[in-house]
């Protein structure tokens, strides 16, 4: 006949009564591992530790959830939440100088236009932006950091907002995607002295100072956007990246 552990017997090892001796404990345990009906037995007597199980397990269960899905993982390798009220923003920017330009008489210059090439500014700024990302100590911190995720991020910035312009300008690419560049690079640029959203806030400054208000009071199209420009905008794009290429470690510790 099988020896089984008696319910006395179990009920003393779930309280740990000091007077089970350790030898007992120990045949005590060595059966439980062998027999599913003491096992079973043994877990109707021990209901006192269900409630701190159950606590303890409240407290893991918020580490335990899922991982991230993989479409959801990919987005934030290439953007950060930061971007988003940005790119909002200048969506609606955009899509306000389209209605604008659908409102005033053709000789006017496109407004949309006016505002292409400084479009992605904004996002590039928020890209990099100290104080915008929650992460960015953490993201700092990465082996990846520096260039190569400023890089990354212009490039999801830039993603969102050419085709954006693309629909909303009516004029041909070919008078807004250079400058639209050339101000992006120009941004990374500058943004290794000053800081990148200094720079942005400098630049998008001077360009509505320059041309876009005068090319309102006047009603003419500037002639920085005119076809035969386009030299000294690929010419500002070549000199920007080579300067971010030349000052690529200044990345790395990049502040707002
Ligand atoms: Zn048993």
């Amino acid at each position: 006949m099988t020896w089984h552990a008696s319910p006395e017997l179990l009920r003393k090892y779930v309280d740990g009564d000091p007077g089970l001796t350790a030898d007992r404990v120990w045949a005590v345990e060595v059966h439980l591992e062998s027999c599913a009906d003491c096992r079973a037995l043994l877990a109707a007597e021990a209901t006192a530790v269900v409630p701190l199980v159950n606590d303890v397990w409240d407290a893991l269960v918020p580490d335990t959830e899922p991982a991230p899905l993989r479409g959801v993982r990919w987005v934030t390798t290439w953007a950060t939440p930061a971007m988003v009220p940005w790119l909002v923003m200048t969506t609606v920017v955009t899509l306000l100088a389209l209605v604008v330009d659908r409102l005033v008489a053709p000789p006017y210059p496109s407004l949309a236009l006016l505002l292409a090439p400084v479009a992605p500014v904004a996002g590039v700024a928020a890209a990099w932006a100290r104080g915008l990302d929650p992460a960015h100590e953490l993201v700092a911190a990465t082996p990846r950091a520096g260039l190569y995720l400023v890089l990354r991020r212009t490039v999801a910035v830039l993603a969102v907002v050419i085709p954006l312009l693309a629909v909303t300008t009516w004029a041909s690419p070919v008078r807004w995607l250079l400058p639209c560049l050339a101000f992006t690079v120009t941004t990374l640029a500058l943004g290794g002295f000053v800081g990148v959203r200094r720079a942005a806030v400098g630049l998008v400054t001077a360009w509505a100072a320059f041309v876009v208000g005068p090319s309102l009071v006047t009603a003419t199209s500037p002639p920085v956007l005119e076809p035969a420009a386009l030299g000294i905008w690929a010419a500002v794009l070549v000199a920007g990246a080579a300067v971010v290429r030349l000052r690529a470690t200044v990345y790395a510790r990049l502040e707002s």
